[in-house]
């Protein structure tokens, strides 16, 4: 159907990230065991296949509400059966010295419950974007990790993408003189008879819509892109309630973020658009393209008035695993930590609160400043 892919087709044209490579690495013996909570299309499609990949991070338990799925993929894996956890007896993980980290991959609204149980049950988290479903969920997982005292990462993989730090390194070598302008565009086409797709669609679940899901890349692209946070927001929002899809979230949403710098930064998003995942650089001199910018792999970088630059593709999954555990292991700085995660819950809310009162400029200026720079933390 011409203008409706879908997601796993735009994000991963077609090819699980793993597919990258087929050769598997052997762990070295301090691998740091990941188990992974939810087994839909990214444990199974992506993370699962990932593991083959990585360094630093091994699959070594599974959390799911599908005893008979769950069974399956532990067989696949080498995995005992005693490595399968249910929602039930999750909180057991506390006395399994395999598990390590617990991998977040459930419906927004679920990723507060599921991180402060694993919190609580002692382990570290890398939980997937958005965060939570909500403001409040977001801050309480941040106020759990400290209480913990354990790591809450979250799965930002596009800090750990090489076009997307080549994006960074190239603002902030100046080489296309000041940015003036961020551009984003992040959206597909939604299937309300994808169940995968149905909590997208459901404002509670979700936490909002295509905003939540895809637009996040965006407002998160311009943040790391440019190394500022905006200090106001204003957005507008069109919906046709006449679609079944956006009963109870927003379509199209497009907002304006401005800058201390100067810079300005305006993002769209849709579940009712021809997919793309896409972001644009224009500096005074230069300007860089980037489209596709943020899928799984097949990502294109176009540069005007700087070098073309050579990118490896990597297994963008792997990475950021790997990353993970290195942090676990005090290896690595946590690049995307929970307070990352907090700042696009909060934007996003601001920029719900201004569509509400129909384009009315929200203040964002809090004073939320990221700790550590992907771009300087962060190698090829
Ligand atoms: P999915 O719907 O395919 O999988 C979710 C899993 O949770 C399913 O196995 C489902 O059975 C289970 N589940 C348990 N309780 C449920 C309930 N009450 N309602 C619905 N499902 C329930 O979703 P997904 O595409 O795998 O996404 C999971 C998370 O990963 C989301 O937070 C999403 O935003 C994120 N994600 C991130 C990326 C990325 O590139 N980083 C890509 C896709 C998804």
């Amino acid at each position: 159907m011409t203008g409706e892919i879908s997601r796993r087709g735009i994000i991963g044209l077609g090819l699980g990230a793993a597919a990258l490579s087929t050769v598997g690495r052997a762990q070295p013996r301090d691998a740091v065991g990941f188990a992974l909570v939810g087994l839909g299309k990214l444990s199974l499609g992506q993370l699962v296949p990932a593991f083959r990949n990585c360094r630093h991070a091994q699959l070594t338990g599974l959390v799911s509400g599908h005893a008979d799925k769950a069974n399956r993929i532990a067989s696949e894996q080498n995995l005992s059966a005693n490595a399968v956890y249910s929602y039930a007896n999750f909180d057991r993980i506390a006395v399994d010295p395999a598990i390590e980290v617990v991998y977040i991959v459930l419906p927004n609204f679920m990723h507060a419950e599921y991180t402060i149980r694993a919190l609580k049950a002692g382990k570290h988290v890398l939980c997937e974007k958005p965060m939570a479903s909500n403001v409040a969920d977001a801050e309480a997982m941040v106020a759990a990790a400290k209480a913990a005292n354990r790591k809450l990462m979250i799965a930002y993989r596009c800090q750990y993408e090489p076009l997307n730090l080549f994006g960074m390194r190239l603002v902030r070598s100046g080489a296309l003189g000041k940015t003036r302008l961020v551009v984003t565009n992040m959206g597909r086409q939604a299937d309300p008879n994808d169940p995968s797709d149905a909590w997208r669609l459901d404002m509670q679940k979700s936490g909002g819509g295509a905003l939540a899901d895809m637009g996040i890349y965006g407002i998160n692209g311009a943040r790391y892109l440019l190394n500022e946070e905006p200090v106001e927001v204003r957005a507008h929002a069109q919906t046709d309630r006449r679609d079944p899809r956006v009963q109870t979230v927003e379509d199209l949403i497009t907002w304006e973020c401005r800058f201390t710098s100067g810079a300005i930064s305006t993002g769209s998003t849709s579940f009712n658009q021809a997919g793309t995942m896409a972001w644009e650089v224009y500096g005074e001199r230069g300007k860089m393209i980037a489209e596709p910018g943020c899928f799984y792999n097949g990502n294109r970088l176009t540069v005007t008035g700087a070098e073309q630059p050579k990118i490896a593709e990597i297994d963008q999954f792997a990475r950021e695993m790997d990353w993970m555990a290195d942090v676990v292991r005090g290896r690595a700085p946590l690049v995307s930590p929970g307070e990352e995660g907090l700042q696009d819950m909060r934007l996003m809310r601001a920029i719900l609160d201004s569509v509400a009162r129909g384009g009315t400029p929200v203040r964002t200026d809090w004073g939320y400043r990221r700790a550590v720079d992907p771009a300087v933390a962060v190698g090829a």
